[in-house]
């Protein structure tokens, strides 16, 4: 009995939190800025977007930029906590300004998780619950609901509808980048691992970070938007944990913009111009590899 009442006051207490918990809203404000002073300098190339509205009641905004016929996606900050992702995101959005990929429109969403990112948490707030965006998207080994977050649920309809390519999720740290599958099996290989290892290694030349399969190098984690990319749609998707710290200081900051931002534009200009065709997982779940999932990353 005394054991419920204080699980009952722990859950009261967690509530009050995420009742205030949606930070400091100048924080997304700011992001906000930053893409509508892009727009405004390039008009003919940044095109303002609305992905959706978010549990916060925000609308999550991105740039799409450049006018090609093949349209790819960088997204960062489904971790709240992971602002180091979301700068390099604003950076990557600066740089297609100025210099465009040919025949390529490239949709770039700083932010995922509004709530998350203005109280520098890893979890998304949706009707008083905390939910960890990337594990709330259908995958081959999921085995809870989907879509507990609009925020999610707009981006996977998004990537369907805008029929997407080539897609790159950012997340702090390791450092790594790593391709499908990244869920709980032993079979791990895709159809598409040489052309997964060409497409990071292009990622990876100014920042040298390590490169390799999403399970094997960091862990098996179910309902991720990056396998759920490649598994649904076929797109071709990585995971970039860029840096070695979930708080860099402004320094770590730049460098993680300096050593990224090329790598990130190498991987869109070298991903074929299609979808992958052989796409669905024909391997076997193993249930007893969830336990691995650490969920800090
Ligand atoms: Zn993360």
């Amino acid at each position: 009995m005394k054991i419920k009442v204080l699980v009952l006051s722990a859950l009261i207490a967690v509530n009050a939190v995420s009742g205030f918990a949606e930070g400091d809203a100048s924080k997304y404000e700011a992001v906000k800025d930053h893409l509508k002073k892009i727009a405004a300098e390039y008009p003919d190339r940044a095109k303002p977007f609305k992905l959706g509205l978010s549990d916060s009641g925000d609308y999550i905004e991105g740039l799409k930029i450049g006018d090609g016929p093949v349209r790819d996606l960088i997204v960062a900050t489904h971790h709240g906590n992971e602002y180091g992702s979301t700068e390099v995101a604003k950076a990557m959005a600066s740089s297609l300004a100025v210099d465009p990929i040919k025949g390529r429109a490239v949709y770039v969403i700083p932010v995922l998780n509004i709530s998350g990112y203005n109280s520098v948490r890893r979890n998304e707030t949706a009707a008083g619950r905390s939910v960890d965006p990337n594990r709330d998207y259908p995958g081959p080994c999921t085995t809870g609901s989907p879509f507990r977050l609009k925020s999610t649920k707009a981006l996977a309809d998004f990537i369907e509808k805008e029929n997407i390519v080539a897609s790159a999720t950012l997340h702090t740290y390791m450092p790594a980048v790593l391709y499908p599958w990244g869920i709980s099996t032993q079979d791990t290989a895709t159809p598409y691992d040489d052309i997964f290892i060409q497409l990071s290694q292009a990622a990876v030349v100014e920042s040298n970070y390590k490169y390799g399969n999403s399970t094997q190098m960091l862990y098996p984690a179910d309902g991720t938007f990056e396998d759920y990319a490649y598994w649904k749609t076929g797109a071709w998707s990585l995971l970039f944990e860029v840096g070695y710290t979930h708080s860099p200081n402004s320094d770590a900051v730049a460098e993680l913009v300096r050593v990224n931002v090329p790598g990130l534009r190498r991987f869109i200009e070298q991903s074929p111009r299609e979808r992958a065709e052989r796409h669905a997982f024909t391997g076997k779940c193993d249930r007893s590899m969830k336990a691995l999932d650490r969920h800090d990353e």
